[in-house]
Parts: structure tokens; C-alpha cells; sequence
């Protein structure tokens, strides 16, 4: 018999969760008005929200932390994260930051003005609104197989070139700043870019003289399915994918609470020497000075070794096995998931398994608080509240697809605690015909609503 796949690590620190009973769980929703992310964390028991920060360190990573240099200037943690930067990605100046929004804020404070234009794939929601929130406009330029749920297309991360193109005809090289490659495309599902599309872009950028920044929060995950599913790239390794992926980048800005395995922290970097001097204000006046920004020592210390976590060794096949075999279990029972599946996280298609609630009643949030009610895992809902108004005609957008996305933190929890999501889903599942009404919005924020929204269910009279 074959010895089956198992973790190549162990655990030796555990942290008690509450299995809360329905009661508890409609008490506390009804009082987070609806919106999961109002919720506290003791009344959650499996917590799918995000991948972001939630990871699992290493034994490696806590020592790391008692080495850190805290001095303000100069600090050898900067250096030593510097030359991991250098080593892994290729750039030679670097910034810390505190996570992945504040190093788009020190980048886009450089390069994006109003009234230009920023395609790349499916932007993630920070990056958005910090385009937005510049008055200029991010152009979704994402194949359309992407929007297929069902499409078994390997790359579904890919930037559609001849709609990249399409806007650099469009509009004159001094309107369009940067292109933003997402790796992985987060809003479509997870989904990877592949090599041969990297190297395309790069090509187009050179065309026509636009530089290409990569959103880099996974990386790794990325690097994995290239080397799973592109030809010619199984005998090489994580790092030299990586290596290859990122000549054809001008820049990077990353969240480290992902793919860096630490629970705060970001990085900026690019091969400008001028980009790394005007952005080094920026930094010095948003984040901190330019050998800290918004970073401990010690946290740049552990992410340092989660960089190298995260490129070597059977990590990525731990992580993926366990995405996998959540979406996997979904899918043998039926239940429509973004396919093929991502790489931090599945995907269900809300519109496809609550077909009876209208997109005008928030159909993903409604399953979303479905599956929290029924066991006590929280997801989060990547559909038309995350989508937001047009800032323009102030109108709900609505996205081609509704997701409740149950995002895998790194290292964290059990294939049993999986069971138990697949299992609450199988249940609403059984009874998706019975659900027929959503929710509608008390109060909204400006920008960035999904945060903060309050709601109410929609109860027919
Ligand atoms: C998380 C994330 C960001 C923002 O990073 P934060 O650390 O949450 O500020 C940006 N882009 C992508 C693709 C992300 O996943």
C-alpha cells in the first residue's frame, strides 16, 4: 500500500476555539446587523474570512523574531529582508511597509494621477479604491473564460492581450501610469497568471512604454500552478520560477499576511532608482523611515524567513493539498465552485447554489450568513457589496459572478475542521430551494462599504 500525502511539519502550540450552538450564532449575527465582518472572533468557529495575517508562523520564524534589530535607523533586519527581496524577486530597492494597501498608497502616490487609466486583471479591492480614490479608473482587462465558473480554463488569471491593447490604442502612454498584474487574480477565484501571459504583457508594456507592477500577495501559489500546469515547467524549481516571473516586472507591491507567512506586514520594491527616491517621501511621511517604514524589526525579521518558507520544500503542495481537498469534497457533493480550483481558497458560486435570491438581495452575502448560521464558519462574500457603487452614477454594480469565498488560512486549521465547512454546506445545500429571500442595506459607507454595511433580512409579508 501506498503511503498516503501528510503535513511535513507538526504542532506545538494549539489555541481553543468555541463550537457555539444556532441560537448563539442568530443572536450575534442579528447584532453584527448581518454583516459578518462585525462579528467577534470567539463567536466563529472555523474562520474562512481571509487568509490575510491568519497564518500559522514556524518554529523558524519565532526565533527570528527574538533576533530582530529595533533600531530606527540602519536596522540589520532591513538589510537582511532587503537582500531576501533582492534574492527572491530581483529588485534592488525596497520598502517596508505595514501591509499591502499602504505600499499601493506609497507607489500610486508617485505614479497615479486623476483622470488616468490603470488596466490590469481583476484589480483586488484595495488596489482599486486606491486608484479610485485618486480619481483615475482600473480597467478589468481579465479573459472572459474567467467568468465561466464552470470553464476549465488552467489560467483563468490571465489579462486578455487584446483588451490590454485595446486601452493602450485608446489613450496616449502619458494616461496610462502602470499595468497591475494580480498574482493570483484574488477577485476571479483565486485564479494563476501563466508565464507565457507574463511574458506577453511584457512585451505589450514594452511596446508601448508602460511599466508593469506585479500585486504580488501570492506569489508562491502562483509560482506552484505554473509549475503544476504550464509545459516546460515542471523540472523547475519554486525559486526559479519565481526568479523568471519576475523579469518581466518593473515593480512590486505585496501583502506579507499572505504569501510572506507573517501576521502584518508589506513590501514595495522596484528597479527605479527615481521610483524608490520620490516613493521613500511618500513612505517616510505614510509609513515610517525608510529602513522600518511600517514594520517592527522583528516582524521584518520572520518574514524574511517566511519568504524562504514559502519558496522551498513541500510548503506549497501542503498548502494546495488542503484547498484542494475542501473544493474537492464541495464538488463531489454537487455544490458549484469556481473550477479549476484556486490557491488559497474556493470559490462557491452564489448565483448557481441560492438560484432563487436575486442579485438585488445580495445572493453571496446570503449564503455567506447561511453557512454561519447553520455551523459557524465564516466566509466572506466577494460579490455586490465588495463591487460597490459606480463612483460616477453612485448605481450598485454588479458583478458578472457571486462568490462566498472560504478563504484557507496558512497552516492552520485541520482537515476536520474542513469537514465540518464542506458539511454545513451540504446542509443549506439539501435546502437551497427553501431560501428565497436576501437582504437590503440600513447604512452605508462611502467607499469600501462591504466593511462596515449594516443590513436586514428581507422577510415577505
Ligand atoms: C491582501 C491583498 C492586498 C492588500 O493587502 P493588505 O495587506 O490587506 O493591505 C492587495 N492585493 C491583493 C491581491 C491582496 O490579496
Amino acid at each position: 500500500m501506498d503511503l498516503p500525502f501528510a503535513e511535513n511539519y507538526k504542532i506545538k502550540m494549539v489555541e481553543p476555539i468555541y463550537r457555539s450552538t444556532r441560537e448563539e450564532r442568530e443572536n450575534w449575527i442579528d447584532q453584527a446587523h448581518y454583516n459578518l465582518f462585525n462579528l467577534k472572533s470567539d463567536q466563529v468557529f472555523v474562520d474562512l474570512l481571509t487568509d490575510s495575517g491568519t497564518g500559522a508562523m514556524s518554529d523558524r520564524q519565532w526565533a527570528a523574531l527574538m533576533t530582530g534589530d529595533e533600531s530606527y535607523a540602519g536596522s540589520s533586519s532591513y538589510f537582511h529582508l532587503k537582500e531576501k527581496v533582492k534574492e527572491i524577486f530581483g529588485f534592488d530597492y525596497f520598502l517596508p511597509v505595514h501591509q499591502g494597501r499602504a505600499a499601493e498608497n506609497v507607489l500610486f502616490s508617485v505614479l497615479v494621477k486623476a483622470g488616468q487609466l490603470v488596466p490590469g486583471n481583476s484589480h483586488f479591492d484595495t488596489t482599486k479604491g486606491h486608484i479610485e480614490f485618486r480619481k483615475a479608473t482600473a480597467v478589468d482587462c481579465t479573459i472572459d473564460e474567467a467568468f465561466d465558473t464552470n470553464g476549465m480554463h488552467p489560467f483563468k488569471g490571465n489579462i486578455d492581450i487584446s483588451k490590454l491593447k485595446a486601452v493602450l490604442n485608446e489613450h496616449p502612454k502619458e494616461q496610462v501610469p502602470m499595468i497591475i498584474v494580480t498574482l493570483t487574480c484574488n477577485s476571479s477565484g483565486g485564479q494563476p497568471v501563466s508565464m507565457a501571459n507574463l511574458r506577453e504583457i511584457r512585451q505589450v508594456a514594452d511596446q508601448y512604454q508602460i511599466p508593469v507592477i506585479f500585486d504580488s500577495a501570492r506569489f508562491a501559489e502562483n509560482a506552484w500552478f505554473i509549475q503544476s500546469r504550464e509545459p516546460g515547467y515542471q523540472d523547475r524549481s519554486i525559486r526559479e520560477i519565481v526568479s523568471e516571473m519576475y523579469q518581466y516586472a518593473d515593480g512590486m507591491t505585496m501583502s506579507s499576511k499572505k504569501d510572506g507567512i507573517v501576521n502584518i506586514g508589506g513590501i514595495l520594491a522596484m528597479r527605479s532608482k527615481a521610483w524608490y527616491e520620490q516613493a521613500s517621501v511618500y513612505n517616510i511621511l505614510f509609513e515610517g523611515f525608510v529602513t522600518y517604514g511600517g514594520m517592527a524589526g522583528r516582524d521584518m525579521n520572520a518574514l524574511a524567513v517566511g519568504l524562504d518558507e514559502v519558496t522551498s520544500g513541500v510548503y506549497l503542495e501542503n498548502r494546495i493539498r488542503q484547498v484542494h481537498y475542501l473544493g474537492n469534497k464541495l464538488i463531489d457533493m454537487g455544490i458549484p465552485v469556481q473550477k479549476p480550483l484556486g490557491g488559497h481558497a474556493v470559490f462557491v458560486d452564489a448565483k448557481r447554489f441560492l438560484s432563487r435570491v436575486s442579485k438585488e438581495e445580495f445572493v453571496a452575502q446570503t449564503l455567506a450568513i447561511e453557512l454561519y448560521l447553520e455551523a459557524g464558519v465564516r466566509g466572506v462574500e466577494v460579490g455586490t457589496l465588495l463591487a460597490d457603487r459606480d463612483p460616477q452614477t453612485k448605481e450598485n454594480r454588479y458583478p458578472k459572478l457571486e462568490f462566498l469565498r472560504l478563504a484557507i488560512p496558512r497552516r492552520t486549521y485541520t482537515n476536520n475542521h474542513m469537514d465540518v465547512v464542506a458539511a454545513g454546506l451540504k446542509n443549506i445545500f439539501d435546502r437551497r430551494d427553501s431560501i428565497a429571500r436576501g437582504f437590503q442595506i440600513v447604512e452605508e459607507a462611502p467607499i469600501m462599504r462591504h466593511f462596515t454595511v449594516k443590513l436586514e433580512p428581507i422577510n415577505d409579508q
